[in-house]
């Protein structure tokens, strides 16, 4: 079989290029072994704005919320995005002051008119502040539903890629030859012989999944975590940030920890029915490899996500289609040309 496009990995990355080789009118198939802890399968789906301490706007976040509220809202004929806000309680009297002033220049900051209007749901002694416009990204139903239509078109390879079986010049995968192949496959290392060099920084990810039939399901809560409704009185507690790590499997300490924090926190019941972890494509600089290898120009890249798969992959998956159609430069600081001399070596 010809095709143009192989994509190895069927996370966020690999969705929005297969998603994106559609709309282009390219021929492609994907290659997924269906991991259940990959990075994509463990998160919340949460894009949020600002991050941090110093409650600063992330990289890119207008341009990348309002790509995301298109290329989300229209996929095989449903939306699988849906407009929050995200009620910031502040741990401390030092957070308050710095969100205090930030508000005023900051578009995505909001004071509520009253601080005390979540009392009855949770214990909170500074008050809190109001990041909007989030976006929650329904992840499972649309890695499901994407990856049933591919197996319906006979564009789904249910398998692990093997190097061996790649002939790179030409790619030559089996009995598919294709024009290019991309990896999509998250922090598995696959991809090591091609893009392994690259300041790749992988972090562990924990998290905790909740009923709390008393918790209204309206906003993202966050004190230290976030408690990010999933629907249907269901709630994901985390994440945990590890870069030191013997493994990718969740921990006790993990657990223990995070339920005394949210029986501190918490003013309602709640029940563990899950606990889950994987571990996320962070790189040094924090933005993603994206493009084709310098040396190797059939062969190429969606991938170190990071912390922001859901709001990076529609974005770049696009650049990347652009690139591969119509020669359009791919962003500066997130194509993988920019680490050329290394990739050269
Ligand atoms: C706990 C946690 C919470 C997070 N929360 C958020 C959040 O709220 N919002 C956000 O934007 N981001 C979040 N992230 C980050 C986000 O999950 C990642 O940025 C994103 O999922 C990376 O997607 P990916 O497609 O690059 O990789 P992955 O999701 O890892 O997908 C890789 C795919 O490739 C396949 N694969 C790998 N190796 C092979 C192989 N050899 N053969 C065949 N197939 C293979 C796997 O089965 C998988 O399907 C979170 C991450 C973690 C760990």
């Amino acid at each position: 079989m010809d095709v143009d496009l192989l994509i190895i990995g069927q996370g966020i990355a690999g969705t929005f290029l297969s998603l994106e080789a559609r709309r282009a009118g390219l021929s492609y198939i994907v290659l997924d072994d269906a991991r259940p802890s990959s990075a994509s399968r463990v998160a919340s789906g949460l894009i949020n704005p600002v991050t941090g301490k110093r409650v600063v706007t992330t990289w890119m976040a207008p341009e990348l919320l309002a790509h995301a509220r298109v290329a989300y809202a229209d996929i095989l004929g449903r939306s699988y995005i849906r407009e929050t806000e995200m009620v910031s309680f502040f741990p401390g009297p030092d957070a308050r002051v710095v969100f205090m002033e930030r508000v005023a220049a900051s578009p995505f900051l909001a004071l509520p008119s009253d601080e005390r209007d979540w009392s009855p749901f949770f214990n909170y002694s500074f008050g809190y502040g109001i990041i909007r416009p989030c976006a929650l990204v329904d992840l499972s139903s649309l890695l499901d539903d994407v990856r049933a239509d591919l197996r319906m078109r006979g564009l789904l390879l249910e398998a692990p890629f093997t190097h061996e079986t790649l002939e790179p010049t030409g790619v030559r995968y089996g009995d598919i030859r294709a024009r290019h192949l991309v990896f999509c496959d998250g922090m598995t290392g696959t991809s090591a012989s091609w893009f392994g060099i690259l300041p790749f920084s992988p972090s562990k990810g924990e998290a905790l999944l909740l009923e709390i039939p008393d918790l209204p399901g309206e906003a993202v809560f966050k004190m230290g975590q976030n408690l990010v409704p999933l629907g249907g009185g269901r709630f994901w507690a985390g994440a945990s940030y590890e870069w030191n790590y013997p493994d990718a499997l969740p921990t006790a300490a993990f657990r223990t920890r995070t339920e005394k924090a949210l029986r501190e926190w918490l003013r309602v019941p709640f029940d563990v029915v899950d606990h889950v972890a994987s571990i996320r494509p962070t790189t040094v600089e924090q933005k993603p490899f994206v493009g084709l290898h310098p040396v190797h120009p059939q062969i190429g890249i969606l991938g170190g996500m990071g912390t922001k798969g859901c709001s990076l992959a529609p974005f770049f998956a696009r650049q990347l289609v652009d690139h591969l159609t119509q020669g359009s430069p791919i962003l500066g600081a997130a194509d993988v040309g920019r680490y050329a001399r290394m990739l050269s070596r």
